[in-house]
């Protein structure tokens, strides 16, 4: 026997739809290129995404094809995201911090048909476009007596996004279609190999951003200004996009500009309640803090996720009267997976051990699932000490990557292989340990380069560390740790290695230690190991 309740199909358009008519007054702010401050609300995003929608049939978009966007946080990109896919079209958001030949492999692999870039991108538009044969218009993201000089290959027209916004109706209506219709792409950064593209579906999308708004996850509310600190081309913004927007909650877009002095200005002036960004973001305005003696006025919550949330970020937010939840997750994972918030257990714990605690990547929400597995594919115990290779399964995991068949897919059941390495407690708390490439194995054991990093930054003087598996004659690999020093500060090898005492099993002790100047980023801004393993990994050979 079925059921006899209605069945409307979950599209993205639903969502700007309710927050345009039941909170259409609810602020959305971006800081542009300039520095200056763009208002609109919800109703505004709306009208404004139903008269993109007509540009977007201009230029002969239809359904299915994929658009690009090279953009940073504004309610520009927010216009596209609910314009592109409310159509039906996908949103692919390009991550401007990518090497510029893997640009253009993703955005051939993708076929994009309309880019629609930042004037700041200019240059970098202008190298990519010939590559790109799909490629027939460039939308400039300003003001046409803002626009910089392009030149484009013939066959590619260039337009100005405001030109074509004014001469366009606002008379478009959100059509329905099939839940199952691809609604946005992004790529992985591609630590190892080229880049793969995640396509999200209008249903895992939608499923995604309500589980993401339960109350032990992000669960907004109204009276919620929503600071998004991820990029909006980094899966989704963490669906800060969607979720603000379901729940009514003001959403603050802080443009290209994320360094500490200026998001530090901006929560605080905008009565930023929650924020989200990965930690080093929030490193950058810890030392702002430090360094002006200011304070957080208003923000009472942040999510950070995206690298594993060092303890001096939780004890030094906390001191600002935040509390820090740590997610866990990836672009193929929507990305939320786990995340942490405290069981009625935990009210009793001393203070150490509830840090410990708040130091793991938390449990899963509902509509998603984890398990770790052995070397040959048994699962292993939840007890907080046996690690393995973390899978995940879910409504909003990727089944498999955009024109890759089976390579890295899910398997029948659905459990799709992370590339991370975990432990899971007994009340269900995930813990990374590593990525599996990170790992070092020494002498045919584990050792976890995630803890070692830990212990580094708790060194007052250290802002940054990375262990890397250096080779090794006798135990193939051992822990090499590299740090960077806070500015204008000074750290020995000495003093670090002292810090390893007690706290990790004598063998776990890195072999050497190194002191630079910086280490170096990926695209989604984690350190890239991949460039310190070449450089580094003969280093205890010599
Ligand atoms: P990429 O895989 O290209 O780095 P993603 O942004 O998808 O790009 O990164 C996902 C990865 O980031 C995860 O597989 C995991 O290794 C790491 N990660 C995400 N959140 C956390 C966290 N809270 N703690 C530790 N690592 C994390």
């Amino acid at each position: 026997m079925l059921g006899l309740m209605q069945r409307h199909p979950l599209l993205l358009s639903s969502i700007i739809i309710h927050a345009a008519r039941h909170h259409g007054s609810a602020e959305v702010v971006s800081v542009m290129g300039d520095g200056g401050i763009h208002r609109t609300d919800y109703a505004g995003i709306e009208r404004r995404a139903r008269r993109l929608a007509r540009v977007l049939q201009r230029l002969e978009a239809r359904p299915g094809d994929r658009i690009a966007t090279l953009a940073w946080n504004d309610h520009r990109h927010l216009e596209l995201y609910y314009a592109v896919s409310g159509m039906g079209a996908v949103c692919h958001t390009v991550n401007p911090r990518l090497a510029q030949d893997d640009l253009a492999f993703i955005m051939n692999d993708a076929a994009d048909t309309l880019l629609f870039a930042d004037p700041g991108f200019a240059p970098l538009v202008a190298a990519l476009a010939p590559q790109v044969p799909s490629l027939r218009a460039v939308v400039l993201l300003g003001d046409q007596a803002a626009m910089p000089a392009l030149p484009l290959p013939a066959g590619i027209a260039l337009h100005a996004y405001e030109s074509l916004m004014d001469e366009a109706a606002e008379d478009y209506a959100w059509p329905a279609f099939d839940e199952e219709t691809a609604s946005a792409l992004c790529y992985t950064s591609g630590t190892t190999g080229r880049p793969k593209g995640v396509l999200y579906s209008h249903r895992s999308a939608m499923l995604h951003a309500y589980a993401s708004n339960t109350a032990d996850a992000f669960g907004f509310r109204a009276t919620d200004r929503v600071l998004v600190g991820a990029g909006m081309f980094h899966a989704t913004g963490w669906a800060m996009p969607y979720c603000a927007p379901m729940a009514g909650a003001a959403l603050v877009l802080p443009g290209r500009h994320l360094d500490g002095a200026a998001l530090l200005r901006l929560l605080n002036a905008e009565r930023v309640t929650f924020a989200s960004a990965v930690p080093t973001i929030w490193l950058g305005v810890l030392q702002e803090l430090e360094r002006t003696g200011g304070r957080l006025e208003t923000l009472r919550r942040v999510g950070s996720g995206g690298s594993a949330v060092p303890r001096m970020m939780f004890e030094e937010l906390g001191r600002h009267g935040v509390t820090v939840q740590q997610a866990w997750g990836m672009t193929e994972t929507s990305p939320l997976v786990t995340i942490s918030a405290p069981l009625p257990a935990h009210a009793a714990l001393p203070p150490e051990e509830a840090m410990r605690v708040r130091l793991k990547q938390g449990r899963v929400v509902c509509g998603a699932d984890i398990r770790i597995t052995d070397a040959e594919g048994a699962e292993l115990p939840w007890d907080g000490v046996a690690f393995g290779d973390l899978q995940a399964r879910g409504h909003w995991v990727a089944r498999e990557y955009l024109n890759r068949g089976a390579e890295g897919a899910a398997d029948a059941a659905g459990w799709f292989r992370t590339g991370d390495v975990a432990t899971i407690d007994a009340a269900g708390f995930a813990e990374m340990v590593d990525r599996s490439k990170d790992v070092i194995k020494s002498g045919g054991e584990w050792i976890s380069s995630i803890a070692l990093e830990n212990i580094a930054v708790s060194h007052p003087d250290v802002m940054e560390a990375a262990v890397i598996a250096a080779r090794h004659p006798k135990w193939m690999e051992r822990p090499l740790l590299l740090v960077v020093p806070k500015p204008g500060r000074q750290v020995t090898p000495e003093a670090v290695t002292a810090l390893y005492a007690g706290q990790v099993a004598s063998w776990w002790t890195p072999d050497a230690v190194l002191v630079l100047e910086e280490l170096p980023h990926t695209a989604t801004g984690k350190l890239n190991k991949l460039a310190l393993r070449q450089q580094y990994q003969d280093h205890l050979l010599r």
